[in-house]
């Protein structure tokens, strides 16, 4: 019997590296110069590191001057929470570790409830800025990266427009899932992130509005508009640019994608009726989906479908290894025994619909066992 090729569903955690993002870093190996100095050495790379961030302004539609490369979002993240000039923070309780981790170390965060389909509730989060008159920092993430579930982002910058509060939103799993004008929507300040569209890990942004304030959060040189110091990491901002054009010129397929999604949902309903398909009722990306298998523990489905050679995420990555219930799901209402037989199937572009049916016939075999 001929081996199988192994089958990757776990995107959200980390994209496979795209050939063009490869091969735009390839093209860079041996460029030598760094982007600040002002020999034709500094200058050829200084063009491929503007180049770049072009690319990624397209794909957001912002200005490019507005961009500043950090080390990735988790370092975007802890910029705004930690550096905006406001005298509290409020941030949704599923928040991504980099934001949430904050919250007993920073003694100004407030924790904004979300219902049960794992949206923010809008009327929490009116009355929390209600309440007080002081100057708040509104944080809500574009997309959760353990549901798929898409926050009503155009509401929360109303309220937070209404109430005068600044907002932040992390958008790496909104990136190149669906179009973002960043220009229409008043939002001061958006994370990123590459290696969650194809581009290399290691290397993300902050993208900031055009009176929004910015404290530095990393001294040291000029760089980045003397917004953010060190050493441009040119590989992996040239990656990123190479493959934010990816995203856009394919950003269409999600739809496709959502399609493909949706099928494989009602396929696994009827295979096993007491799976409990997690944000279903809410707006999602249509690459994400979260279920629930009653009596089956997370780890013994990874490792079962491990061993089909399939590999799927219990939750986030960041908190894989820790035995806790996802807080996204504690924060949903979900009990902690259901959230302890969680899986996320996540997938994107190079994903084909052949590796889908191989996931289903997986997910029979293993549900009969497992239960
Ligand atoms: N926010 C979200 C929603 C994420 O999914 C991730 C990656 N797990 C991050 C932030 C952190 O991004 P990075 O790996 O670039 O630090």
């Amino acid at each position: 019997m001929t081996k199988q090729a192994p089958i990757y569903l776990d995107y959200n955690a980390t994209a496979p590296l795209l050939n063009e993002a490869k091969k735009a870093m390839q093209d860079c190996f041996d460029d030598m110069g760094n982007p600040s100095s002002i020999h034709g050495f500094g200058r050829a790379i200084r063009k491929k590191v503007e180049q770049a961030r072009e690319q990624i302004a397209k794909l957001v539609n912002c200005d490019p001057t507005h961009i500043a490369f950090t080390s990735g979002a988790t370092e975007a993240n802890n910029w705004v929470i930690t550096q905006a000039p406001v005298q509290r923070v409020l941030i949704s309780a599923i928040e991504h570790p980099s934001i949430i981790d904050l919250a007993p170390i920073q003694k100004n965060i407030e924790i904004i409830p979300v219902t049960a389909s794992g949206t923010v509730d809008l009327e929490a989060l009116e009355k929390m800025l209600a309440r007080e008159n002081a100057k708040t920092l509104v944080s809500v993430m574009w997309v959760n990266n353990e549901t798929g579930v898409i926050q009503p982002i155009e509401e929360i910058a109303a309220l937070a427009k209404k109430y005068a509060a600044l907002l932040h939103t992390d958008a790496v799993q909104a990136l190149g899932r669906f179009e973002i004008d960043f220009e229409k929507m008043p939002i001061d300040y958006v994370s990123i992130s590459a290696h969650k569209i194809g581009g290399p890990a290691g290397i993300g942004a902050l993208i900031y509005g055009h009176d929004t304030p910015l404290e530095k959060f990393i001294h040291g040189g000029g760089q980045e508009r003397r917004r953010r110091a060190g050493t441009e990491n040119t590989l992996g901002i040239v990656g990123f640019g190479a493959a934010a054009k990816f995203a856009k010129e394919n950003i269409k397929r999600y739809k496709e994608l959502a399609s493909w999604r949706d099928e494989l949902e009602s396929r696994m309903e009827k295979a096993t009726p007491d799976a409990i398909f997690v944000g279903q009722t809410s707006p999602r990306v249509g690459n994400t989906i979260q279920v629930i298998l009653p009596g089956a523990a997370s780890e013994k489905q990874l490792i079962a479908f491990d061993l089909a050679g399939i590999g799927v995420s219990s939750g986030s990555a960041c908190s894989s290894g820790s035995v806790k219930p996802s807080h996204v799901l504690s924060a949903m209402g979900v009990s902690e025994a259901m959230a302890k037989c969680a899986i996320r199937i996540s997938f994107g572009l190079m994903t084909q619909k052949v590796e889908l049916d191989r996931f289903f016939e997986a997910w029979v075999a293993n549900s009969q066992r497992l239960k």
